[in-house]
């Protein structure tokens, strides 16, 4: 038998070794912004078209490169930024492996324009699949473009590998922030569909920290202004600089979490850890610490190789860093906490519109429709039989409901439930448990409901049914709300403007990326509308994206989530009642809309079996 090794021929190992650099369009999103930067561009302008599928374009005001250089360029290993291996220990580039072009060159069709500032004119190549097909000179101005078309046409299985236009443009906007966010000296723009969704002009503050804080509040919008607490730490073995969000606007989701080391957006579940402990029982439960740190240190002291796309680092004294970080963070959450009136805004040189801290801080209420009785015939809106029946007739609802919930009735007893509740006078039968429990006892047992997660029910279907007859009922407010949030933020609610007013808000555009809030969904007047309308754009992606949820389900969700009562809230007996009666008068009582359970009985003969076991 013959020998059977061979080389691969290079189109195919290029194509092969693309799958490490390029996964989606986002990753040929970061590797030509990247490479902007390291030409030393201060100008980036990021082009879209469906979410990356037919187009990414960067063009950069940069060094450009010559003639051959750019042919260089598209080849494997090739690279201007390292010599040696001693140079792996001296990276201050974002790039060094030579891969990127080569790579993306494999599977899309390429094209590039670029000029030095010495050179007359500049240099065209069109590239598909690795090979070149043109190279020509040509007029450009004095920089690089580099377009990307039709990424992966020669790999059909990548190509359906992709998700949704959605979560495509979502995981390209994730890289464009990234980078924007590590370089606020620069400019960037990110065009997408002809639509324009940043333009962030470079700051101008004098200080690194002022300059990130412009950054921060042009991409995120101005309520993070009040948001951020300055972190600031210089050691010989690392120096630690940014931001940690105050503890009280943390949010569910961990989408706010950005180490930078050496300018290099990374991920370190190490050091995040450190970060979480330093914040340890000061978050609200179930959210996640936001910070925006910067850490730098000698680069002989890493190993950024291990990871192609170099999101990864190996730090050679990990437990110092550790332990620095994490004491940083402290005493920055130590001050803020002791001295809440600290002026954070001395380096802050933009005029804030909007001020968070300026709303009077109310205590949450619950919303009481005092006219409402679930036990006489409600003439306010038609009942469906489901309802009717529910509210005429606890005990069958309930029962019924039981059968549906197998996790909840699972090992428990059947009793006849709700017996005697209606006749009970008003009031009566229900004790509040923890400010978290609503208990109520029945004549062979007694339930147990999660106020919040009660709450929460009755609010989303209120919510579904109003989104969806427009029936909202709007509260003017006496002072409109001029708000601002981030242009993709604006982007979503500008998207959602008609089911939010059918639910009762009363919201406008205002220039821009800023809005004005005339009035609010009744019963929703001592929340922060802000807070509300921040929570349905932050759901929004999500919720489309992870549960595929229609626009009004998804709003009705969010919203329910937010302006549902919270643990630790007192309820008097008549709140109590009401909101029971509430749940009752649903069409799926049993469970939150994401599935959890919101009440579990036990029997008369559950308690007695207990008891007795014990005796
Ligand atoms: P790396 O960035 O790891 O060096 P790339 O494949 O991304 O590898 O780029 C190869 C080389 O092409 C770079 O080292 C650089 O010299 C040149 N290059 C790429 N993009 C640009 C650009 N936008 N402006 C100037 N030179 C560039
Ligand atoms: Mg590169």
């Amino acid at each position: 038998m013959s020998d059977i090794i061979h080389l691969l021929p290079d189109a195919v190992a290029n194509q092969i070794a693309a799958g490490e650099v390029v996964q989606r369009p986002a990753s040929a999103v970061k590797e030509l912004m990247e490479n902007a930067l390291d030409a030393g561009a201060t100008d980036v302008r990021l082009i879209v078209k469906d979410a990356g599928r037919t187009l990414i374009q960067v063009v950069d005001n940069g060094k450009g490169m010559s003639p051959t250089d750019a042919q260089k360029s598209f080849e494997r290993h090739a690279t201007s930024k390292i010599k040696n291996a001693d140079d792996l220990f001296r990276l201050t580039t974002m790039g060094f492996r030579g891969e990127a072009l080569a790579s993306i060159a494999a599977v899309a069709q390429v094209e590039l324009r670029t000029k030095r500032v010495e050179d007359e004119s500049g240099t065209l190549i069109r590239i598909e699949g690795s090979v070149i097909q043109e190279q020509e000179p040509c007029a450009t101005p004095t920089g690089t473009s580099v377009s990307v078309r039709n990424l992966f046409f020669n790999v059909p299985a990548r190509r359906n590998f992709l998700k949704s236009d959605t979560v495509e443009f979502r995981h390209i906007v994730e890289e464009f922030e990234r980078i924007a966010l590590s370089h606020p000296d620069k400019a960037f723009e990110l065009n997408h569909n002809n639509q324009s969704i940043y333009r962030l002009e470079k700051g101008n503050s004098e200080t690194w920290i002022g300059l990130f804080r412009q950054r921060m509040v042009a991409l995120y919008g101005n309520p993070y202004n009040q948001r951020l607490v300055p972190v600031e730490e210089h050691t010989d073995i690392v120096r630690i600089n940014g931001f940690i969000i105050k503890p009280e606007f943390a949010k569910r989701t961990r989408g706010e979490q950005f180490f930078f080391l050496n300018t290099r957006f990374i991920k370190n579940p190490y050091l995040y850890h450190a970060v979480q402990s330093a914040f340890q029982q000061l978050l609200p439960p179930d959210s996640h610490p936001g910070f925006f740190l910067f850490l730098e240190v000698d680069p002989k002291t890493l190993d950024v190789n291990i990871h192609p796309t170099k999101t990864e680092v190996k730090f050679e004294d990990d437990k110092s860093i550790y332990a620095i970080l994490k004491s940083t963070v402290r005493k920055s959450l130590g001050q803020y906490n002791i001295s809440p009136t600290l002026d954070f805004e001395q380096e802050m040189s933009i005029e804030l519109p909007y001020k968070l801290s300026d709303k009077p801080v109310e205590p949450p209420k619950i919303y009481i429709d005092t006219n409402y009785n679930p036990f006489t015939a409600d003439t306010r809106q038609p009942k469906n039989e489901v309802q009717r029946n529910n509210l005429n007739n606890w005990q069958d609802l309930y029962r019924q409901h039981m059968e549906q919930s197998p996790e909840i009735s699972a090992g428990q007893t059947e009793v006849p439930l709700f017996q005697n509740v209606q006749e009970k006078p008003e009031g009566q039968g229900f004790l509040q448990l923890s400010q978290r429990y609503i208990v109520c006892g029945l004549k062979n047992g007694m339930l147990i409901i999660d106020q919040q997660r009660a709450h929460e029910r009755v609010l989303y279907e209120r919510y579904l049914k109003q989104v969806e007859q427009h029936q909202g009922v709007c509260q003017q407010k006496l002072f409109p709300d001029n708000v601002e949030f981030s242009p993709a933020g604006a982007a979503t609610l500008n998207g959602l403007l008609e089911e939010i007013n059918a639910l009762g808000f009363d919201v406008a555009p205002f220039g821009s990326n800023a809005f004005v809030i005339h009035g609010v969904p009744a019963g929703t007047e001592h929340l922060d509308s802000t807070y509300l309308l921040e929570g349905i754009i932050q759901d929004y992606s999500n919720n489309e994206q992870e549960l595929l949820l229609k626009p009004k389900e998804n709003i009705a969700r969010s919203m329910a989530k937010r302006a549902a009562v919270k643990p630790g809230q007192t309820l008097s007996a008549e709140e109590m009642k009401n909101l029971v009666d509430e749940l009752f008068g649903c069409e799926m009582p049993a469970h939150t809309p994401d599935g959890k359970p919101c009440f579990i009985q036990t029997g008369i003969d559950e308690l007695d079996r207990r008891l007795k076991q014990r005796s």
